[in-house]
């Protein structure tokens, strides 16, 4: 028999779990109070459980926790972790240190179906979506591994979130569940490559969490070559839909993600061209240098590049931040840490 995963369920789902075991509702709160809050799994230090329900959750339930298979800790405090899910499949999670608050960015797939050009995630394609549970799981990695609290949660790892709504939405849920993990909604964002009518779904469930989209191109020509989504969901209907995002959403901000790409999409044109897509539009531009991997075929523009970019659009009062990313010297490519150690145990059994 199937287990059910604790840290998969909202609080109703535990008052359904307590009532079928006989057990009261007040019991959910000891529970989510003790896994969530505290992340501690040890149902025996819950000592206000029943015994009836403590033999239901024996019996049918298990927390999940993924080992922690390969690690890497960069000057700045960055930690990059990879995880093992209960089949095995590996996916990465990282551990920002900024300002002294920690970000931990989620994976919400192995793999990722997209096929971007410059993204090493998606060499490998989609091998499945993680469930509710695995994302929470790597939370509690997350928490565990640094011992401290982690503040912001970003749906930027592995995967596209949006291929995998229903798990993400009710991720989304339980991490922002006051009576649980309590993640305000403002520290959850989720990135997207640009799934439109996802993003109207997300409108129409007021997922609780702030949208970034990769836009990563000026131009439907450039995007269609590095994006092949762009192809369904070209750079118009998308900014459509983030514009109808923030009209629904009132004044919080979207982030718009640009790969910065050399000799792609980093001239001075794309900058204005860029400001011209992003006119009244209330968001935060996000310019990520690329992050360069081998074989990828692209590369990192110059500082003076990045730089001249960013100036055009402070020039024409948008807000901008060059977001290097950290640790660089730790493969922080995201899904370099899966590669590599995958190359490692071949090497290791060659
Ligand atoms: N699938 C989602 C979220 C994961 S990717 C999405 O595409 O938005 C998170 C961010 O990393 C995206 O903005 C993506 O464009 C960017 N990214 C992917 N590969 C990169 C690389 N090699 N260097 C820099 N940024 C990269
Ligand atoms: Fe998937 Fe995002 Fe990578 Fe594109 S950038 S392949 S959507 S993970």
């Amino acid at each position: 028999m199937r287990k059910t995963a604790l840290n998969g369920l909202t609080y109703d789902q535990l008052v359904e779990l307590c009532h079928q075991a006989g057990a009261k509702p007040v019991h959910a709160e000891h529970l989510i109070a003790s896994i969530f809050r505290r992340y501690n799994p040890d149902l025996d230090a819950i000592k206000e459980l029943p015994n009836v329900l403590r033999q239901y959750l024996a019996e049918h339930t298990c927390i999940f926790e993924p080992d922690c298979t390969a690690s890497q800790q960069a000057a700045d405090g960055t930690q990059k972790l990879l995880l093992k899910m209960p089949d095995g499949k590996e996916v990465e999670t990282v551990l920002i240190q900024a300002a002294n608050r920690l970000t931990q960015c989620i994976s919400s797939q192995v793999g990722c179906a997209v096929g971007c050009t410059f993204c090493l995630t998606a060499t490998a394609g989609l091998t499945r979506n993680l469930t509710a549970a695995e994302m929470v799981a790597e939370v509690f990695a997350g928490q565990r591994i640094s011992g401290r609290k982690v503040r912001n949660l970003v749906l930027m790892g592995m995967g596209e979130p949006l291929h995998n709504y229903d798990e993400v939405a009710h991720f989304v849920r339980i991490a922002t569940d006051p009576k649980g993990m309590a993640f305000s909604p403002n520290r959850v964002t989720l990135s997207t490559s640009g799934l439109v009518p996802a993003i109207y779904r997300m409108i129409e469930d007021t997922l609780p969490c702030n949208l970034a989209v990769s836009l990563n191109a000026t131009t439907d020509e450039v995007r269609n070559r590095i994006m092949p989504i762009n192809r369904k969901y070209p750079i118009e209907v998308l900014m459509q839909a983030v514009r109808d995002y923030i009209a629904a959403r009132g004044n919080k901000r979207v982030l718009i993600e640009y790969v910065m790409l050399a000799g792609v999409n980093d001239s001075p044109d794309d900058a204005v061209r860029l400001c011209e897509l992003l006119e009244g539009v209330d968001c935060t531009v996000n310019l990520l240098p690329f992050n360069p991997f081998n074989e990828s075929g692209f590369k990192r523009p110059d500082d003076t590049v990045v730089t001249a970019f960013r100036s055009v659009l402070a020039d024409a009062d948008k807000v901008v931040v060059v977001r290097e990313s950290k640790g660089r010297e730790i493969s922080a490519a995201c899904g370099q840490l899966k590669t590599e150690t995958a190359a490692k145990r071949r090497h290791r059994t060659a």
